[in-house]
């Protein structure tokens, strides 16, 4: 049997524009974002004025990581301890730890089957919780009916911070992800749609956000260094208020990040090529549910999920392990010890404990795989032919196997 031999994990080398915007830093020297010589914009500055731009906010901010940059967002809306933040149950550890870093309690919303926030139970928690701000985190890569969203959250006087640690580069009928809410949030980390290894950017038009976002970042009484930021008089109070909790950029990060920016656009379509040649190779498959994706969703797929639905644990297991064997690497969401990036809302203890059977059931049967750049067409066909084989070959229910935990135990396809 032929087994796939390509590195799901492996990016890209950065391209040259970025390998030579660094050794530029790193042969002036002047790494901190604040220090410049008389006249000259500071490569981080450029970075925040390319984003907005990008993006079409009037302001940006960048910083340490995407967590940083979520956490950041809440505390400028004014989050503190005990508040309540409404958020995803299917996202990334990041996102409650955002919320738990203000001894905030996050209140998660049901997942539905096509892996977004459920708005009617949304709306059904914003009465019971009382919260008033959501942290929508578009877990990897889809996008919930923002129109629908955002008018429960506007009837409702919640606002909203989005989480586009997955998103960057994508739209909703036109308009692009974390553009809706008042700020979204990015992360510039390795496994996203840029890579500095670490970093954040969070955008806004909202001059008293973006003052008490900058002066959290530890900006000093630099303010005036930043260009896609409000004019001075905003910060005239809000500079003595905001504790100064460091979580910059540097120029160093900011100078690679430019050019793999001016690329998103071209690296979109490579990815949503390779999505799409998954999606088209599995579509077909027998016990197979492929995401269907709205109309109005600009998508820009670094990963592929699909969901077995009938599957039981076993066979989610079987699965796994037979792909894996052929060197195929799926993640399955339903197991109960997390393992490497972990997603289940149930592993997070400093969370309130929370019950959410219907995420439940989703994670039990959903799968995911990264779709980094390295993998070619012929790639995606491989990893095409050895899922659908192996989908065909996972064993149906038998004598021999071990007892399952009843929370998992779907339908058995039979086989
Ligand atoms: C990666 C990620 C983040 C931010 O992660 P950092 O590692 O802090 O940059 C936030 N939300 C989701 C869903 C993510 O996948």
């Amino acid at each position: 049997m032929n087994r796939f031999t390509g590195n799901f994990t492996r990016q890209e080398p950065l391209p040259e524009a970025a390998i030579e915007a660094a050794l530029r830093v790193m042969r002036h020297g002047r790494l901190h974002r604040y220090n410049v010589v008389d006249g000259e914009q500071s490569e981080t500055a450029a970075l925040e004025v390319e984003f907005a731009a990008f993006t079409g906010a009037k302001y940006c901010l960048a910083v340490a990581s995407g967590g940083y940059a979520l956490a950041a967002a809440l505390r400028a809306l004014g989050v503190g301890p005990g508040d309540r933040v409404l958020t995803n149950a299917f996202t990334l550890a990041p996102v409650p730890g955002a919320i738990a870093s203000l001894s905030a309690d996050p209140v998660f919303i049901e997942t539905t089957d096509d892996l977004v926030m459920d708005l009617a139970d949304l709306k059904a928690k914003i009465a019971i919780s009382g919260a008033k701000i959501l942290m929508l985190s578009h877990m990897r890569g889809h996008i919930c009916d923002m129109d629908r969203l955002m008018a429960i959250c506007d009837t409702a006087g919640v606002r909203v911070v989005e989480d586009c640690a997955h998103t960057m580069g994508a739209t909703w009928d036109g308009v692009p992800s974390g553009r809706h809410g008042i700020i979204g949030c990015y992360s510039t980390q390795s496994f996203k749609h840029v890579n500095s290894g670490e970093g954040g950017l969070l955008i806004t038009d909202d001059p008293q956000v973006m003052a008490r976002a900058i002066m959290l970042s530890g900006s000093y009484m630099f303010y005036e260094r930043h260009e896609a930021a409000p004019g001075p008089e905003v910060f005239e109070t809000i500079r003595l208020e905001m504790p100064n909790c460091s979580g910059r950029m540097d120029n160093l990060r900011a100078a690679i990040l430019r050019p793999q920016l001016a690329a998103l656009p071209s690296r979109r379509l490579r990815w949503n090529a390779l999505f799409q040649r998954l999606e088209s190779g599995l579509a077909a498959t027998r016990g197979v549910r492929i995401i269907p994706r709205p109309e109005k969703e600009g998508y820009v797929m670094s990963s592929f999920q699909f969901l077995c639905p009938d599957f039981d644990t076993f066979q989610m297991q079987d699965l796994v392990a037979r792909c894996a064997a052929r060197g195929v690497v799926l993640k399955w969401f339903g197991a109960t010890e997390p393992a490497g990036f972990t997603s289940r809302y149930d592993s997070w203890h400093y969370v309130p404990a929370q019950k959410l059977p219907q995420t439940d059931r989703v994670l039990a049967g959903l799968l995911d795989m990264r779709l980094p750049l390295t993998f070619s067409d012929a790639d995606a066909d491989m990893i095409a032919a050895i899922l659908r084989e192996e989908l065909a070959a996972v064993r149906g229910p038998g004598p021999s196997r071990t007892a399952l935990p009843a929370f998992c135990a779907g339908p058995d396809t039979g086989d």
